[in-house]
């Protein structure tokens, strides 16, 4: 299970730059949703004109799902900067594969709670880290596909563009690099702020847990 909450809205809504295509994800029931405040927060966005359409739909980790319904928005998904998705990080990790060739931006940060998230974790896995680190690596988590969980680029120790920890897997930060030419957005790894990992979310998480 998992608990995902807004970002903050400025820095959503610096992220989005021009207009938006916004997917929901409300699949995982059991899974805390900001249902209310991202409702409110994507009628803002609407009533100034920044989105182009939008799609709630149930597990948006099933691709074959996402595929079939992501069809009926083509030319509103073709008229957005940014497809913006409101899920889990397994959720925005299967809409960047998809749209590979378009800037896909999470909305939300994902906290742990033991036990079930979503359909397809094994093919786009999400540590549920508190501090969703995806819209600065292309939709690639640098925390699952990354051997050392590193968040500040490649640890230089890859060959021939596989890990040196696992050289049966592709090096994480070389995928990354790669996702962003394709977008045409590689100067935002040189202009990356070093980030800091907070690992203080985890106590977040014992709040939720204890409110409940
Ligand atoms: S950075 Fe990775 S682990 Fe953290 S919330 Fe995003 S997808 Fe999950
Ligand atoms: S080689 Fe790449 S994936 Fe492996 S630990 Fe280094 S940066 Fe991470």
């Amino acid at each position: 299970m998992l608990i995902t909450e807004l970002k903050a809205k400025e820095s959503i809504e610096a992220l989005v730059g021009g207009k938006a295509f916004i997917i929901n994800c409300f699949g995982c029931k059991e899974v805390h949703f900001p249902e209310k405040e991202a409702m409110e927060f994507e009628k803002e966005l609407a009533e100034a004109g920044k989105v182009t359409g939008c799609l709630t739909m149930d597990y948006i980790c099933n691709p074959d799902n996402l595929k079939l319904q992501t069809a009926n928005f083509k030319d509103e998904i073709a008229a957005a900067d940014t497809i913006l998705v409101f899920s889990c990080g397994v959720g925005v990790q299967t809409v960047a594969d998809l749209f590979a060739d378009k800037k896909v931006c999470a909305a939300c940060d994902t906290y742990e709670l033991p036990g079930y998230q979503g359909v397809t974790p094994q093919l786009f896995d999400c540590d549920q880290c508190g501090q969703c680190f995806l819209n600065g690596t292309g939709g690639i988590c640098p925390l699952t596909a990354c051997s050392k969980s590193l968040v500040n680029g490649q640890c230089g120790g890859a060959k021939n563009g596989m890990c040196e920890v696992d050289p049966e897997m592709e090096c994480g930060w070389e995928r990354i690099q790669k996702r962003l030419e394709k977008l045409g957005k590689v100067d935002m790894l040189r202009n990356l702020p070093v980030q800091i990992r907070d690992y203080s979310t985890d106590d977040a998480t014992k709040e939720c847990k204890q409110s409940e």
